[in-house]
């Protein structure tokens, strides 16, 4: 007999865990998995979709596996399909489309949506948003966008966290008048401190946005004449063609709360993402685990493949939680964040170090605690992110001079650029696919002789892809180092 699993959702976490079951067991001896998503196409990497307003790639570039992939390895998929309601105690999916799926085991890996914060005029009577302003999240959004975005548009973007600075840049770069609207002093104020965050609203504004902040917009109308405007708290306005929401997200959890099964901020799950339902389990954006929900798709990832594992084995694991490292992914910005970023320096139990140089558009902060590296920004400096993130993952003990942290490249310490040779074999080399530098070695000794095959080996650049001139040096590294 195999398990029959139904998992809710063709985005990353969904998607990634019909691959994982498949890779486990190719012939589904074991498990038969069917997807249910509600967006019309094939599951995509919605990280790259900045990449698209940008003009980097074409939506069918996010694709993440090629068309008929599922069809040839009877993977049963059904796209534009919405499931509506859970039958627990007859173990039944029901869809929008009527039909009915019945299962041994459920998966929740639903997402998220777009948070719309109160505009006025913005959102019509069915909830969606009206023509002209649209929430940034889905592939549909992404087209919508980049069809409405011409040479000199005026964009204003509402919310200047990761998602609102990479759109605003995208849109920058096709020749767009763009401006941010940021309810905070600073843009990004949970990955950066109020230092880092006034170097980053300088630098943005060197690039051409116009940068608003301590403000909201509270409407959205029509102007005679002239097009569509936005109102902001005190009461001035914006001329917008366009306005883009990215003021954060809400979990999809209404399926589930409505089925009985406990939610709070997220669906709740235990450390082998099984719901307060033993037969139900939920992964990525929509998991609430040991009481946090991550945005981010290295956990999902995660999960999807704790999840997989445990489904195939009688001796199951447990996801631990994943250390959270931020990149913005906007051509001339490069900025890291991870763990503790405002600690105050008066703080006698941590020692923080910063360097500013604002004129550059450089900022760097760590902190360290117990000789560990518990925090750090990184504005400007990827020389040093390689290390900073090495030494915040493994634990490692600090260097005795802690100024070296922030001044890697002129202390020869290993950097994101160095050579390949000096990082640690447990150095996490792709971050969305946790894929260290041993792992990808190991593929290279297994025949794995470029970037490509490294890639189909370990899934390594399938992700955000900032670590594909990584895996490019490693490759070139063993092929004299190991030849
Ligand atoms: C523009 C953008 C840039 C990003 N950049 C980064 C980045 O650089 N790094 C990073 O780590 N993360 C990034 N993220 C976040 C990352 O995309 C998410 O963390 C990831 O997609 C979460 O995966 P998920 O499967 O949990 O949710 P999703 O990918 O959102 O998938 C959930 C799917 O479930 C569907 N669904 C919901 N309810 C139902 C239902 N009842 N029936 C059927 N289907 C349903 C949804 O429509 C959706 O297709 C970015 C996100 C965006 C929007």
């Amino acid at each position: 007999m195999t398990t029959r699993v139904v998992i809710i959702g063709n985005g990353m976490a969904g998607a990634r865990l019909q691959e994982e079951l498949h890779r486990l067991d190719p012939m589904g001896a074991q498990v038969t998995s069917v997807v249910i998503g509600d967006e019309p196409n094939a599951a995509y990497n919605r990280i790259l979709m900045s990449n698209v307003v940008a003009g980097r790639i074409r939506p069918a570039d996010t694709m993440i596996r090629a068309a008929g992939w599922y069809a040839e390895r009877n993977l049963e998929t059904h796209t534009g399909v919405r499931v509506t309601s859970i039958d627990r105690d007859a173990r039944r999916v029901h869809c929008d489309d009527g039909t009915v799926h019945h299962y041994d085991r459920l998966v929740f890996a639903t997402g998220s949506r777009a948070f719309i914060p109160p505009i006025d005029g913005a959102i019509t009577e069915t909830g969606a948003p009206i023509p002209g302003v649209i929430a940034f999240r889905n592939l549909a959004d992404c087209e919508a966008i980049v069809s409405a975005l011409q040479e000199d548009t005026r964009v204003v973007v509402v919310g200047g966290g990761l998602l609102g600075l990479e759109a605003a840049r995208g849109a920058l770069l096709r020749g767009a008048q763009v401006t941010v609207v940021h309810p905070r002093a600073y843009p990004m104020e949970k990955q950066m401190d109020a230092a880092g965050g006034a170097v980053l609203s300088r630098v943005l504004r060197e690039i051409g946005m116009d940068v608003v902040l301590g403000t909201r917009v509270t409407a959205v109308r029509d102007t005679p004449g002239s097009g569509r405007e936005v109102v902001l708290a005190d009461g001035s306005t914006l001329g917008a063609d366009l306005v883009i929401v990215t003021a954060g997200i809400a979990p999809n959890i209404e399926l589930a709360a409505e089925a009985d099964i406990a939610t709070e901020r997220g669906i709740l799950v235990d450390d082998q993402l099984r719901t307060s339902d033993r037969a139900v389990f939920a992964i990525g954006e929509c998991a609430q685990h040991r009481d946090i929900v991550y945005g981010l798709v290295q956990p999902g990832w995660e999960m999807a493949e704790t999840v997989a594992q445990n489904l195939l084995t009688r001796e199951p694991t447990g996801y631990e939680g994943t250390q959270q490292i931020l990149r913005l992914k906007a051509h001339d910005i490069d900025l890291a964040s991870m763990g503790e970023v405002d600690t105050d320096p008066s703080d006698l139990e941590a020692e923080v170090l910063t360097l500013s140089d604002p004129h550059r558009g450089r900022y760097a902060k760590v902190v360290v605690r117990k000789e560990r590296l518990v925090g750090a920004v990184l504005l400007g400096n990827p020389e040093v992110v390689g290390t900073i993130t090495q030494l915040f993952d493994s634990g490692a003990p600090v260097p005795t001079d802690r100024m070296t942290l922030l001044l890697g490249h002129l202390t020869g310490g290993a950097t994101e650029s160095a050579s390949p040779a000096q990082m640690p074999g447990e150095a996490i080399i792709c971050r969305c696919n946790t894929v260290s530098k041993k792992n990808l070695t190991d593929a290279w000794r297994k025949g794995a002789r470029n970037p490509l095959a490294m890639a189909e080996a370990t899934r390594a650049t399938t992700g955000c892809g900032s670590c594909e001139s990584v895996v490019e040096g490693l490759c070139e590294w063993l092929a004299t180092a190991d030849a």
